[in-house]
């Protein structure tokens, strides 16, 4: 899978076979769908998470909020036919963007033989990636008093980056679960949340982080909620705080990431 032949800096059209062939057709046709960048480095940033660094000149000046993700292409990107080169479509956070060094990091978690976990287990520097530009809903509200926060492993990828862009002023309160302590992502902010754990209970419906977020001790007001992750727990908390806590539906911003026997949940 590891497309070596392309050098860093060299540009789409510079890499294209002559466009009146096949091959020259379907790169095209890629092309207009995703936008390509090549893997420049991977860490173990936590027991179960890699952190993917991708780069190259297409990533330049891309429109990206924190809490945005792209859609990677977790194909064969060597493959000969269009579709095993775009392969299934998965759906990752951006931890961090770099508009001027033209990267984006990724923070993917391991967790079975799906084809997202096993491109984020076996990409290494010189894989080629393509995959779609920034999007998504899950967004900081400028106008809230405070921000709560709530999810798991995957949730935390989202919710670094907004953490780092909330303004200094602004209470942030939160509660990110995960299975063990080495799981936790390093967050901007962090004494502000608690960081329950699991252990070997599941990640969905989980009791353990909702009853975390039942023991916070929030304004009486309602703030602005971004609840992501496991889409049981998430239904689980947003019935808490819109039931129980009587907090407008429009102040509790839920995206869900995965679910037990669903595949590929965007
Ligand atoms: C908006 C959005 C942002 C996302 N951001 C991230 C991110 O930053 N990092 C990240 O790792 N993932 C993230 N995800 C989840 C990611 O898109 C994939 O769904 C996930 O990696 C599983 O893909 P897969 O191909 O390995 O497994 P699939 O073939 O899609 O699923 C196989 C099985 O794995 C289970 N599964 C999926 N995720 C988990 C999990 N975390 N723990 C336990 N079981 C699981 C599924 O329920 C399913 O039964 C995000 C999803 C969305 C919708």
């Amino acid at each position: 899978m590891v497309h070596n032949d392309i050098p860093a800096q060299a540009t789409i059209a510079e890499t294209n076979p002559p466009t009146g062939s096949p091959r020259g057709l379907r790169t095209r046709l890629l092309d207009r769908f995703f936008l390509e960048g090549q893997v420049l480095e991977t860490e173990q940033i936590a027991a179960r998470m890699r952190r993917i660094r991708i780069g190259g000149p297409a990533l330049h000046g891309l429109n990206w909020l924190p809490g945005q993700q792209i859609r990677i292409a977790t194909g064969d990107p060597d493959a000969e036919g269009i579709m095993g080169r775009i392969g299934d479509l998965r759906t990752y956070s951006v931890w961090h963007y770099d508009p001027d060094a033209a990267e984006i990091h990724l923070c993917v978690m391991d967790h079975g033989e799906g084809p997202g976990a096993t491109w984020g287990r076996e990409a290494k520097p010189g894989l080629a990636v393509r995959f779609r530009g920034p999007e998504g809903s899950l967004t900081l509200r400028p106008d809230a008093g405070y921000h709560l926060f709530a999810g798991e492993e995957t949730a935390s990828a989202a919710f670094g980056p907004m953490l780092r862009a909330v303004p200094g002023h602004i209470p942030v309160y939160g509660a990110i679960e995960t299975a063990t302590e080495a799981d936790r992502l390093p967050l901007h902010r962090a004494v502000a949340l608690t960081r329950p754990l699991r252990g070997t209970a599941s990640a969905a419906r989980s009791q353990t982080l909702l009853d975390a977020i039942r023991a916070i001790d929030l304004p009486a007001e309602p703030g602005v909620a971004y609840l992501a992750g496991e889409a049981r727990t998430i239904q689980m908390i947003s019935g808490y705080l819109v039931r129980e806590r009587h907090w407008p539906r429009r102040s509790v911003v839920t995206k869900p990431f995965w679910t037990p026997g669903k595949r590929g949940m965007d």
